[in-house]
């Protein structure tokens, strides 16, 4: 089936929505977009709705696959590690990366949304906005949409489909109706609360710009995400319920004892914390796994339809790229064969996006918990320590995730067994001069072959 002359439609004109379209596109093919929203160019944006993102090489690929990076560069900060604030107000600096080079970057969705809408218009892409996806006869192609501003009902005849509305995905709720479709979401018992560290006079930073912001306190964590405009993203990670827990922080006064008790640093730079904490919504957190991606050869699901991550890895949208890249090359190299070309793209990333997914839930207990523990920062540097000596064949788990294209299963394999050498060399020592570099050798010669390391 040769559909190079028809249109393809997609749904969602979110973060990979647009992306995709490009590559498209530059391929060939004509593609609308329905996305529910207003225009966020024209309407401005809700309040708790402004969260940063934090790209690294699997989403920076992508973006430099379709030209858009070096523009990026423009909207973007890199953070070169993680600073921890403890209760008493000291600072811990850890990097993430071998060097400067392996960085992370701070980016408002908001701006990077715009940006690729505007790169997909440029490109030829129609965007319809206020137009609700309602559900699919997925035997037919046949997409149910509502206008928003009018009300009104309509059908549209597709040809292909290329979901890509988000983790509450409508047409992912169509082929629920499938028989046989799986689907597995596992919540949080913790949601997330979005707040602001405005700019200091003249519009700079009030804390370390180049640096991802922690407040780790066991069993939650504040975090901040530096902006272009000197005022820094926070989120707020907290149990639904318990003891220190949302349920808990209904007044003024449990919510301004608990955050001057909590993160009395980051206080002192929030002078509209009530404001931003009473009126912000405050957000859940799943994970969705689901299979098959795909119906009737000519619908598949995408990005966070297809699998809904935590957020603790800061992998979702590198990875919902990195899924653009791979349909891309699937379609480079099948031709518009639909129905092979999506079964091939499922085969292909499911193990990889459930890792990451699995990887993700993990980090969690890093970042709240552990990142605050001496022994943990230890692990780090041995870690790199290993890394320096074994190029390419002991590499962090972070950075194989976050700095490299390995498959994310490979990462998580290759990671477990890391961890359990790593396990075994820090017992027992608090110096990376004392490591048993004999030991070392041997576990990691018996184990790891070396990676082709691709970015
Ligand atoms: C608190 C938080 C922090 C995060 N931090 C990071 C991070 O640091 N790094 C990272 O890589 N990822 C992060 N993520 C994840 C990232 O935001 C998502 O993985 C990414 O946005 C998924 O892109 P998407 O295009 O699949 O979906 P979305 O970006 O959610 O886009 C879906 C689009 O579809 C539209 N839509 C939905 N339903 C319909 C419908 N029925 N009809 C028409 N349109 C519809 C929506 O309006 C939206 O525009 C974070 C997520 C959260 C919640």
């Amino acid at each position: 089936m040769n559909t190079r002359t028809g249109t393809i439609t997609l749904i969602g004109a979110g973060l990979t929505g647009p992306l995709l379209a490009i590559g498209l596109v530059k391929r060939g093919f004509r593609v609308e977009i329905y996305e529910r929203r207003p225009d966020m160019r024209r309407v401005r944006v809700s309040a708790g709705r402004s969260i940063n993102l934090a790209l690294s090489t699997r989403g920076i690929h992508a973006l430099s696959e379709a030209g858009l990076w070096s523009e990026m560069r423009e909207i973007i900060i890199p953070m070169k590690g993680r600073m921890m604030h403890s209760v008493r107000s000291e600072l811990t600096f850890q990097r993430y990366g071998k060097d400067e080079t392996e960085v992370i970057n701070s980016i408002s969705r908001a701006d990077l949304n715009i940006a690729l809408m505007n790169a997909a218009e440029a490109q030829g892409v129609k965007i319809r906005f206020q137009q609700r996806c309602m559900g699919m006869d997925l035997k037919a192609g046949t997409v149910q949409l509502r206008d928003e501003q009018t009300g009104e009902n309509h059908a549209l005849a597709a040809t292909v489909v290329i979901a890509c509305d988000g983790s509450a995905s409508a047409i992912r709720g169509e082929m629920l109706k499938l028989n046989r479709f799986n689907v597995s979401q596992q919540y949080l018992e913790y949601g997330y609360k979005e707040l602001t560290i405005p700019a200091g006079p003249g519009g700079r930073h009030v804390l370390e710009m180049n640096a991802l912001h922690i407040w780790p306190r066991g069993n939650y964590m504040l975090i901040a995400l530096p902006n272009v405009d000197g005022t820094f993203a926070c989120i707020l990670f907290l149990p639904f319920e318990g003891p220190d827990s949302f349920a808990q922080l209904i007044t003024q006064e449990a919510a301004g004892e608990f955050f001057s008790t909590r993160f009395p640093d980051a206080v002192s730079l929030m002078p509209d914390l009530a404001d931003n904490f009473f009126s912000n919504p405050t957000g859940a957190m799943v994970t969705i796994k689901c299979s098959p991606w795909h119906a009737e050869g000519r619908t598949l699901l995408l990005g966070d339809a297809a699998h809904a991550i935590v957020p603790f890895f800061g992998q979702g949208i590198n990875c919902g790229f990195e899924d653009c890249t791979c349909l891309l090359e699937l379609l480079d190299r099948r031709g518009a064969d639909w129905p092979r070309v999506f079964s091939e793209f499922e085969q292909t990333r499911k193990i990889n996006t459930d890792a990451i997914a699995d990887l993700a839930v993990e980090n969690f207990v890093e970042m709240r918990d552990r990142v605050a523990d001496p022994r943990f920062l230890f692990r780090k540097k041995v870690e790199l320590a290993l890394e320096s000596k074994y190029p390419q064949v002991f590499v962090p788990k972070y950075a194989m995730v976050t700095f490299h294209r390995i498959p994310y299963a490979t990462a998580l394999r290759r990671g477990m067994m890391q961890d359990k050498m790593l396990t075994e060399l820090c017992d027992g020592i608090e110096r990376v001069e004392d490591l048993d570099w004999t030991k070392a050798d041997q576990l990691i010669r018996a184990a790891l072959t070396p990676l082709e390391l691709v970015s």
